[in-house]
This record gives structure tokens, sequence and C-alpha cells, in this order.
């Protein structure tokens, strides 16, 4: 059914690409349970049983397929689950229960979980209490499954689904069949939550932090969602399917086209050849490094490693993981960054403080430097990887130089052990820092003579320069990397590396940024580090760019004095520049639609 009004909303595009198609409505079935009287206890002890039974076989298939599509390492998070499901003392007190009661499985159930999960709750230790809220998840499960109640089944929906929920967790997100699935809308989240880097890797359009799309659409709905800007269009008109239909098309014409640049390296019109490197957080990344054609990787966040686990990963599993990588990529750079937990990546299995700000407290390298013994597990297994590909060392949220000697002192020291066991490393590893403060960008110089390179990571740098928290959405207006202070920021970076003489690339979200090209490209940056599926677009870009222009450009930002009239000259610059430019002839008449729409680099 096609409407005469729509209704349009605005959310955060978190994952690129246009789609029409059909809403279901991801909601949750309620479970009503009633304490029912029973006569035959041995019969609600089986169905307890056979309960639990096709809870385990459902979370094991969950596994698989997250193995499957994400990684070993997202996929071990269902473990811990399934150890907590297989837990004989719950199940022996729940069976007691029905036995002392004569209540039936499901209620008997509700009351062990409830009592277990207040009993973890109120345990000491952090990580013990952390799993109260997975045996919540795991108990719904099992209760579901035992009442004969069909859980939901992400991976057999019809063609053309767009699913809305309030939030996908990461096992949601893994059971999508992206045969079907065309899009996802949630409530809630920012570019950076789970789901979003998840759709990025998955190449699923998805839109984010819509606030209510729930209560405005039901099952059956036609919607399109247009991920390139924010755009949800509720029953949209036959004019508006037809429009859409149009840009759809576009995109996947586009994409095709750009894949003939997967064997190219970037190399401007004037000559200079800059890096399009991609950002990673797990090995299985590297399929989408490998099918954009990413000349290396710039970011590998390796927290998910730590995150998605019930306890620190070993060295041999970091290593086993660091050089999968590594030698996937065949000799290709790859930027490992050294664990950033804290700010608004915790650790279920750490105890970090609660803290009044987050952001400003104790997480990235000053966790590392408190916790040395982490630092050098990563170290090791980091130095033992390197044997295998080119592996360059990344520390984060540095501010203070003796955060970088000390460091390297632990560094040097793991080098000394590893000589001693006669393991083999690269001597000569690279070490790097990420610009992430202002403290960094003013003295980017002496910082720069301290390391061997340079990465701006403007997620933080933005949020640090403007005093703005990249994850609050009522701030979300004012988070801007084309405020002239940040951008004066990022130019400072780049000069302070290049009088040092090292190189300096951008794995934050502003590398990504259709319109920031020709600027960051004029200020001199040396590699651009993004999601891997906007690789191909900015390497377009730098193809139909011309170095002395740019330049040009900046001289001419860089004295004006507000975002709007940066971005205003920008995108002038732009249309005039990046339109119907040819490469090699592949991109002759061809239109690019030059949509630069993404004003600012929000997180
Ligand atoms: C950044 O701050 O720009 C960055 C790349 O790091 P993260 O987003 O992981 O904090
Ligand atoms: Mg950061």
């Amino acid at each position: 059914m096609v409407s005469e009004m729509s209704k349009k909303i605005k959310g955060i595009e978190a994952s690129p690409g246009i789609a029409i198609g059909k809403i279901f409505l991801y909601q949750e079935q309620e479970l009503v349970i009633k304490t029912e009287k029973v006569g035959n206890t041995d019969n609600e002890k089986e169905r307890l049983l056979e309960g639990r039974e096709k809870s385990k076989e459902q979370l094991l298939k969950i596994r698989e397929k997250t193995a499957e599509k994400l990684g070993e390492d997202k996929a071990a998070i269902f473990d811990g689950h399934i150890t907590l499901l297989e837990d004989e003392d719950l199940f022996d007190e729940v069976t007691e229960i029905i036995e002392d009661e004569n209540i039936c499985a499901e209620a008997a159930l509700q009351m062990g979980i409830d009592e277990y999960c207040e009993m973890l709750a109120n345990l000491e230790d952090e990580y013990l209490r952390e799993r109260a809220a997975d045996l919540k998840d795991i108990g719904k499960r099992w209760l579901y499954n035992t009442a004969g109640i069909e859980i939901i089944d992400l991976s057999s929906l019809p063609a053309n689904t767009i699913i809305a929920a309030k939030d996908l967790t990461p096992s949601d997100t893994a059971q999508i069949d992206l045969n079907n699935v065309v899009a996802f809308i949630t409530e809630v989240g920012g570019k950076t939550a789970h789901s979003s880097i998840m759709a990025r890797s998955l190449e699923l359009p998805a839109i984010v932090g819509t606030g209510n799309i729930c209560s405005l659409v039901k099952s059956g709905d036609t919607v399109i969602v247009d991920a390139l800007k924010g755009d949800i269009i509720i029953n949209p008109t036959e004019e508006e399917i037809g429009k859409y239909e149009e840009k759809r098309n576009n995109f996947f014409a586009e994409k095709e086209l750009l894949k003939q640049l997967k064997d190219k390296e970037a190399i401007s019109l004037d000559g200079t050849k800059v890096g399009t490197w991609a950002n990673i957080g797990s090995p299985k990344d590297v399929d989408g490094v490998l099918r954009n054609g990413a000349t290396g990787i710039g970011l590998y966040r390796t927290e998910f490693l730590f995150m998605n686990n019930d306890r620190f990963p070993t060295e041999d599993e970091q290593f086993e993981a660091y050089k999968t990588v590594a030698e996937r990529m065949e000799g290709k750079p790859v930027t490992i960054r050294t664990m950033d937990i804290g700010g608004d990546k915790s650790l279920p299995y750490m105890q970090l403080p609660k803290e009044e700000n987050p952001f400003l407290g104790w997480r990235a390298i000053r966790v590392c430097l408190d916790r040395t013994e982490i630092l050098k597990t990563q170290f090791r297994a980091l130095l033992r990887a390197s044997a295998f590909g080119y592996i360059k060392i990344m520390l984060p949220m540095i501010m203070d130089i003796t955060e970088i000697r000390r460091a390297r002192a632990i560094l040097e020291e793991c080098k000394a052990e590893l000589q001693t066991e006669g393991a083999k490393f690269d001597e000569n590893i690279a070490l790097g820092i990420m610009v992430e403060t202002p403290a960094v960008a003013f003295r980017a110089r002496s910082f720069a003579e301290e390391v061997d390179f340079f990465s701006i990571g403007t997620n933080d740098l933005t949020q640090y320069t403007l005093a703005v928290d990249r994850g609050n959405e009522h701030i979300s207006k004012l988070y801007n990397t084309y405020n002239p202070g940040v951008l004066e920021a990022i130019r400072l970076a780049i000069k302070g590396a290049h009088e040092a003489g090292i190189t300096i690339s951008m794995c934050g979200e502003f590398a990504g940024d259709e319109n920031a090209t020709a600027v960051l490209f004029g200020m001199g940056l040396d590699a651009f580090s993004m999601s891997a599926i906007s690789v191909p677009k900015i390497k377009k870009n730098l193809m139909t760019l011309d170095k002395k222009k740019c330049e040009e450009l900046v001289d001419t930002i860089m004295k004006l004095r507000t975002s709007e009239e940066i971005l205003e000259v920008v995108k002038k610059f732009n249309k005039e520049n990046m339109r119907e430019t040819c490469w090699n002839g592949v991109f002759a008449n061809m239109d690019f639609g030059n949509e630069y729409e993404s004003e600012t680099s929000r997180s």
C-alpha cells in the first residue's frame, strides 16, 4: 500500500546505503508467568531440561553464525553465556524449587534466576556482578523455550525487510540474514555503537539514534531508509519511492564503478601518492579491507578483543589475532593500537572506578601504564606477531611525553626478554601515537621527535578541543570537526610531524568524510584511515584532486572564522573540483552525484 502522505524522521547515518522495504518491528513478546501447582514434578523437570537444551542449541547456532560473519573473537562472548546456562548449581536449585513447592517449571525457573541474579548483583567482584545481566538474558531465552514460546529469529525474515528496534545487541546483529534484510533502524546509539560498527563491516545500511521509531511504525509498513543522509520516510508516496529507487540504483552503480579502483593506489592529479587505509575491530574485518582495496590498516582497535571476553586475552590469544591480520595483509602496514579501555568502553572483568568524567579519567594509556602487566602482555604478543608482517604499534590518548618514554621502556624490556627466549620479531618495529589531545597538537614537533609516526584521532581530538562530549546526543550539533579550532589542531599536528620528518595519518571518522578530503590533503596528510566501505570513495576523491589547489583552499579557509563559512567554501571547492573529473578515462562522463551531505564527523 502506498500512501498519499508520508512522514519523514531523522536519525544518525551509521552505515551508508539506501533501502526500500517493509518494516519488521522487533519487539520482545511478553511472557506472563503464572505460579501453577502441579501434580507431576518429574514432568516439569523434564520440560526444564528440554528448555535448557533448546536454548543451548540456539546459542551454539548464534555462536557459529557470529564466528562465520564476524570472527572468533566476537563469537567467544557466547561461550560465557553457554557456561552460565549449564551451571549445575542453578539447575539443581530450580529443580529443588519445583519439588519443594510443587509448582510449574516456568515459575520455578523465574524464581531461581531472580534469586541467582540478586545474589550475583550483591557480590563485591565487579566481574561477577556483571554476569547478572548476562544471566537475565539467558534466563529469558530458557523461560521462553520452556514455555514453548517462539523466540524471534532474525535469520529468517522475508525478503526486503527493514528491522526497526529499540536497540540491537551484538547477537541480534550477528543473526541478521543479509539476503533478506536490507537495513535496520534503532532508537538509540551513535556512530561508534557496537551495532553501527558491525553494520558497516556487514555493509548493511543503518540509521541509529532515531528516538521513537518503534512508536511510529508497525510491521508491514513501507519505509525508505536513506542512510547517506540519515532520513527515514515512513509510508512514502509513489513519487518518493520512484525518486529513492533511482538514488539507490545510483548508489549501487557508483559502488560497482568504484570497485574498479580496488587495485589502484590513490595518486592525485599532481602525482602525490596518499595512503588509503582501513580501520578494523577484529581479524575478520580484514575481508572488508581487502574487498574494498585498502592499502593498509591504519587502526586496529584491539579493545574488542578485550571487551568480547570474560577475562583478559592471553599473550598467545592476542598473538594469534595480530598474526592473522599481519599475514593476511601481506606486508602492507598494519597499525595496531594498544588497549583503549575506559571512557565509554568498559571491561566486564576489570574493576574500573565509577568516575564523574570518564572521558577525562582513567582510560587508555593511563590504565596501561598503571597496570603494566597488561601492556607487557600486549607488547610481547605484538612483537611476536611482527615476525609475520608489517606491524606498527600505536599508543592512544597520549598527552605527555613521559607517557611515551615509559611505554617505550616497557617495549624495550619486552624486546630484551624475547631476544633471550630466542623469539623472532621486528627489532625496528615502529612506535607511534594518536593525536587525540590538544596538548599533543600544540606541541606536535616535540612529540613527533619522540616517535615514529602520528595518527590523528579526530573523534577524541574534536571532543577534547571543543569540550563537547562525543556521545551526548543533546549537544551533537556542537560536535563539529570543521570548527576552526579543531582544524587548526589538525593543521598543527601535520606541520609538527613533517618538521620532525615523520609520517602522519588520520584514523578518526573525519578521514572518511567525503567533504573533508581536499582540506586534509591540502594540509599534507599522508594517509587516510576509515571504515573499509569508505575507502573507494575517498580514493576516488584523492585521484581527482590537485595538491596545489588544495593547499590554496586550506590557506583560504584558515582565514575564516566560523565552521559555517568554512564549510560553504569547502563545498563550493568540492563541487568545482571533484565533479566529473575522470580518472584514466574510467570515470569519464560519470556523474558521482556529488552528494557531499555529511557536514560534521559525529561519532
Ligand atoms: C579517535 O578518537 O578518533 C579514534 C580513532 O579512536 P576511538 O574512536 O576508538 O576513540
Ligand atoms: Mg579515540
